[in-house]
């Protein structure tokens, strides 16, 4: 990890600096996979850069976002536009509509915790790394009377020198509409769905595999009046997004929602078990996140006092701070 002074991130954040930010290398996290994408690595090229080096680039934008979310929280009381975000994206209203409370603390209690948890992990490296891939092609498909690989067997038992090699549907239960796929890199079976090659959220949520679109950073990109949020948010936003589901669990995190409009509908609808359904949501989390740094960031189209909030469309708008 590499750590900076306050005094370095002044021109990144505007508002709240942490006193020594370090910043993270996701080689510390996961096993990146290497080679180019017929194996799902990482090593091509996509708009000048590696897919490594998006991945990196990306992964210390989660941790900038996280900071960022954090503190929009911690400022609840004293700033307008963090109440104002965290109305449109996550649904913590004022109390009484205009006033610096939230109506409900216990929500905006959840949503806090979950920022500090995310930002706990990201605060020391895992003993045990997981992997990214960088295309759906580290996996094979299989059919359920396959027989199971030989070299498989840390959860079967099953191999070929005891016995009849088993198929693979004698070991693993396969649901209608899914299939097996085998991987050389884990040494396992993931049944899934049927991926498409961009698939990157998938239920056995061991790794990441699939990606995005390879270009798009936090803040390359300034708002203007009207610019949909989505517009001008980094494509490191699919990471950030699955993330939420490694670190807060899967089974906790569902994903109900994948776009903007779903984010500021269920911000406005009910809450689940009690707890605001925002707060649980990885799409709402870090378009919550991204649209918070874009507030914050000290833009060069507009003055100091001014900055860009969001109406409840999601639709950049100028405001006075
Ligand atoms: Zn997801």
């Amino acid at each position: 990890m590499v750590c900076f002074g306050a005094f370095g991130l002044a021109q990144l954040l505007l508002f709240y600096l942490p006193a020594v930010q370090c910043v993270v290398n996701i080689d510390d996290y996961f096993n990146v996979k290497t080679g180019n994408e017929d194996v799902g690595g990482c090593d091509e090229i996509y708009e000048g850069k590696t897919g490594h080096e998006w991945l990196q680039t990306w992964f210390q934008e989660a941790q900038t976002l996280t900071d960022t979310a954090s503190n929009a929280i911690k400022g609840y009381g004293t700033e307008e536009l963090s109440r104002k975000n965290l109305a449109v994206f996550m649904g913590i209203e004022p109390k009484g509509g205009t006033g610096n409370a939230p109506s409900n603390p216990k929500n905006l209690g959840v949503v806090e915790a979950n920022f500090q948890k995310t930002q706990q992990w990201l605060a020391t490296a895992p003993a045990q790394k997981k992997w990214i891939f960088c295309s759906a092609k580290w996996l094979v498909e299989k059919k359920p009377d396959d027989l199971l690989e030989v070299t498989h067997g840390s959860s079967s038992g099953f191999s070929s020198s005891s016995g009849p090699q088993a198929k693979i549907k004698d070991v693993y239960s396969i649901p209608s509409g899914q299939k097996p796929y085998w991987s050389k890199d884990l040494q396992e079976y993931l049944i899934e769905r049927p991926m498409n090659a961009k698939n990157f959220c998938n239920r056995n949520f061991k790794n990441f595999g699939g990606t995005m679109e390879w270009f798009g950073t936090l803040g390359a990109t300034e708002p203007t009046q009207n610019t949909a949020l989505t517009e001008v948010m980094s494509k490191g936003v699919t990471l950030y997004h699955e993330l939420f589901h490694f670190i807060l669990g899967s089974v906790e995190t569902p994903d109900i929602i994948s776009n903007l409009r779903g984010v500021i509908s269920t911000s406005a609808s009910d809450a689940i078990n009690g707890e605001v359904k925002s707060a649980w949501l990885p799409e709402s989390l870090a378009t919550f996140a991204e649209a918070q740094w874009l507030s914050v960031n000290q833009w060069p189209g507009i003055a100091s006092n001014q900055y860009w909030g969001w109406d409840g469309a999601g639709n950049a708008q100028q405001k006075a701070r």
